[in-house]
């Protein structure tokens, strides 16, 4: 499959995990693929591009960075993101602003400095990472639910301020996803085997969700396939969703 070929596509948070896999499937398909990253050590054909979404100066070098060498920016991916544990007491003041920083405005700063390339693009398409904790209230995690829910919103809104300029704004929502943000978990955990199992048990479907299979739910929502597609947020989470929605 070439569809994405002669087109750039920008992913933050690219140099692993689910950022990684989506730019290895993008470079896969044809794109010109750019990870945007704090270190940005990704293979070849892949590129990478160092950047601080917290960092609005940083983010706007980068981005004109990949324009002045790749000629254009058509896609971009914005799913660099942080965890936070805890209920709504468990973490303080710095902790909120840092996480929603990372995980919210680091979205908006990276989509302003796009916005005046995708507007060039006849295949302008923003994907956003959300999460199944964006929906879902799942316990312990109130700053990071807080941090996706408000990335599904503007999600929404990003859709209906862009629709009319050719840009399409969609998201997905993981469940529990195999990545290294997972492993570092699963290490911290008292007994790691356990707790993994945990994890698995809680995806209805009995496993973990796969990095490729949420970077093929990003590319379907970034490519031509997706064109009447905006303002979607898709799960990717092994059902988990229309689970706890169901009543026992
Ligand atoms: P990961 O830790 O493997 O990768 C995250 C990447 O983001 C890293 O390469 C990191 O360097 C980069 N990053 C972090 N802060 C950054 C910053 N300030 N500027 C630039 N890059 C930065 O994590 P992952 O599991 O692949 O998660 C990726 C996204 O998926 C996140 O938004 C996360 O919230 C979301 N998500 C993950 C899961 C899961 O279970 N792993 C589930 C749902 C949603």
């Amino acid at each position: 499959m070439s569809e994405f070929a002669g087109l750039v596509a920008v992913v933050t948070g690219g140099a692993s995990g689910i950022g990684l896999a989506t730019a290895r499937l993008l470079a896969g398909r044809g794109a010109t693929a750019v990870a945007l990253d704090l270190e940005p050590r990704v293979d070849p054909p892949m590129h990478g591009v160092r950047a601080d979404v917290t960092d609005d100066g940083s983010v706007r070098a980068a981005v004109a960075e990949v324009v002045e060498r790749f000629g254009r920016l058509d896609v971009l991916v914005n799913n660099a993101g942080i965890g936070a544990q805890g209920d709504v007491a468990a973490n303080p003041d710095d902790e909120w602003l840092r996480v929603l920083d990372v995980n919210v405005l680091g979205m908006a700063r990276v989509t302003r400095a796009a916005l005046p390339h995708l507007r060039r693009s006849p295949a302008a398409a923003i994907v956003n990472t959300g999460s199944i904790a964006g929906w879902a209230g799942l316990p312990q995690r109130a700053l990071y639910s807080a941090s996706k829910g408000a990335v599904h919103a503007l999600t929404l809104a990003m859709a209906a301020d862009h629709v009319r300029e050719g840009i399409r704004v969609n998201a997905v929502a993981p469940g529990t996803v195999d990545t290294p943000w997972v492993g570092r978990l699963l290490d911290a955990a008292d007994d790691p085997a356990d707790e993994r199992a945990a994890l698995e048990a809680r995806q209805p479907h009995g496993r973990l969700v796969s990095a490729e299979e949420v970077a093929g739910a990003v590319a379907y929502l970034a490519g031509p396939l997706s064109g009447s597609t905006t303002g979607t947020v898709l799960a990717v989470d092994g059902g988990m969703r229309t689970l706890r929605l169901r009543p026992r």
